[in-house]
């Protein structure tokens, strides 16, 4: 026997049944991020290796442990996508849409990819939407950008998250800070584990983004060091950053947005600038980050372009899912909302018939030329609202019989009006129930 396939690690199939709670996922999203007047640009699901490189930075867990990173025919360095926005700076650059109008709003959604190790909330592919906004400097697109973070967990039938901020200030800022968390960690270096210590020499604020609950657990712990709470990087902000970041956080009480200052909140890269923000589902246990985003103005110049401001978020799609089904949040199975039942005579006008009436409803029929009994158990299978049958002696008559499936009550009509019966019923026009 030939030997059976199963799915890749970290990967899963969507079947039906749990499609519908996905599908009305997106469904949700893409009318926010339209609503808000965001475009939607669809990038390649690979790239060349070099552009995360660069982006996400070498010495970052993604590219140097998380990157699924091959060679094709050609012998390209090519690595699946981790992330969105590296692909959406290097589209905007190639196109030049810088040329067509200062200010781009977009937004994508899609697959990601990431080698970690499999667990609750946590895949190798797994699904991303985000939105940018590129070409401003303004605070009011990063509180546009939070609000419409903040909108789609709303509609998605999350109210109550609370924004996480900070503000990352630029890089000489940056800097100084990392230079007051070498010192306050030092006494404390080899407690920390090997990544950190690591970390510490090349890139000191990526050890607040650890993800070892110990070291958490010692980072939060005010005053667990002689040398005091940890240092924050709003009390090192150059002039401009500290502006910039009371101007977002007015905005978004302006909005009553609810939202709290996270000291330990940085992304350690140098093209990230200013506003950092995450939201948390705490009820996820470890993996409780339902997104995050921030400004990188300095992301598109360290990609060749002009220096070209940009902010935004991505939020992944698979923990939404998981808490909307946690909190039984969710869409129901799609079913069909007539099913049409034929006999030996009018088979033929059946097929004719339903093809026409997939035009505007959603219709199951039977595909095996079975007996009228086999297809009358089906049509209660498939959870179908109605029942049309297409009797012989009916058919010839003119005439169908319609039956509610859910009462029994049947009645006959017309058949040249079948269209137009099912079409004044705007029940036949949902396709989807909500058992
Ligand atoms: P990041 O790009 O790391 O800031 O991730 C943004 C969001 O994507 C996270 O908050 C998660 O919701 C989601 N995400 C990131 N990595 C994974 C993963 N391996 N599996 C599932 N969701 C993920």
């Amino acid at each position: 026997m030939a030997p059976r396939h199963q799915a890749p690690r970290g990967t899963r199939d969507l079947l039906p049944g749990e499609i519908e709670r996905w599908q009305r996922v997106e469904e949700l999203a893409r009318g926010v991020v339209e609503r808000y007047g965001y475009r939607e640009i669809r990038t390649p699901i690979f790239e060349d290796y070099e552009l995360f490189a660069r982006t996400s930075g070498e010495s970052s867990d993604v590219v140097q442990k998380e990157m699924y990173r091959f060679q094709d025919l050609g012998e390209r360095d090519l690595a699946l996508r981790p992330e969105g926005t590296a692909g959406v700076c290097r589209a905007y650059l190639e196109h030049g849409m810088a040329g067509h109008g200062r200010i781009h709003r977009l937004w994508y959604m899609g697959p990601m990819f990431r080698y970690g190790r499999p667990q609750k909330g946590r895949f190798r592919q797994f699904w991303q939407i985000g939105a940018e906004v590129i070409g401003t400097e303004a605070p009011g697109a990063d509180v546009e950008i939070i609000a419409l973070f903040v909108d789609l967990f709303a509609t998605w039938g999350m109210p109550d998250l609370t924004v996480a901020v900070n503000s990352v200030g630029t890089p000489e800022s940056r800097r100084t800070y990392g230079r007051l968390l070498v010192d306050w960690l030092g006494p404390v270096r080899d407690k920390l584990s090997p990544d950190s210590q690591r970390r510490l020499e090349t890139n000191p604020l990526r050890v607040l983004d650890t993800k070892d609950p110990d070291e958490q657990a010692l980072l939060q712990s005010e005053g667990w060091l002689a040398s005091g709470a940890m240092p924050r990087m709003i009390d090192v902000l150059d002039d401009d950053s500290r502006k910039h970041f009371d101007a977002v956080l007015a905005g978004l009480t302006q909005l009553g947005i609810p939202h709290e200052i996270d000291h330990g909140l940085v992304r350690g890269l140098d093209y990230y600038t200013r506003t950092a923000f995450e939201v948390h589902d705490r009820s996820l246990g470890a993996q409780s980050a339902l997104g995050g985003g921030g400004r990188y103005d300095g992301l598109i110049e360290a990609l060749g372009g002009p220096s070209t401001p940009g902010v935004g978020f991505s939020t992944g799609l698979d923990r939404t899912v998981m808490v909307l089904e946690e909190r039984k949040l969710a869409a129901g199975a799609s079913k069909p909302a007539i099913y049409v039942a034929a006999m030996d005579g009018t088979r033929n006008e059946a097929l004719m018939l339903v093809r026409q009436l997939r035009r505007r409803f959603t219709i199951d029929v039977d595909l095996e030329v079975r007996g009228l009994s086999a297809q009358m158990k089906a049509a209660g299978k498939s959870g179908a609202a109605w029942l049309l049958l297409l009797g012989e002696e009916e058919w010839k008559k003119g005439e169908a019989v319609l039956r509610d499936l859910g009462s029994g009550e049947q009645r006959t009509i017309a058949r040249d009006r079948i269209e137009d019966e099912l079409g004044t019923r705007t029940e036949f026009t949902a396709t989807r129930g909500n058992a």
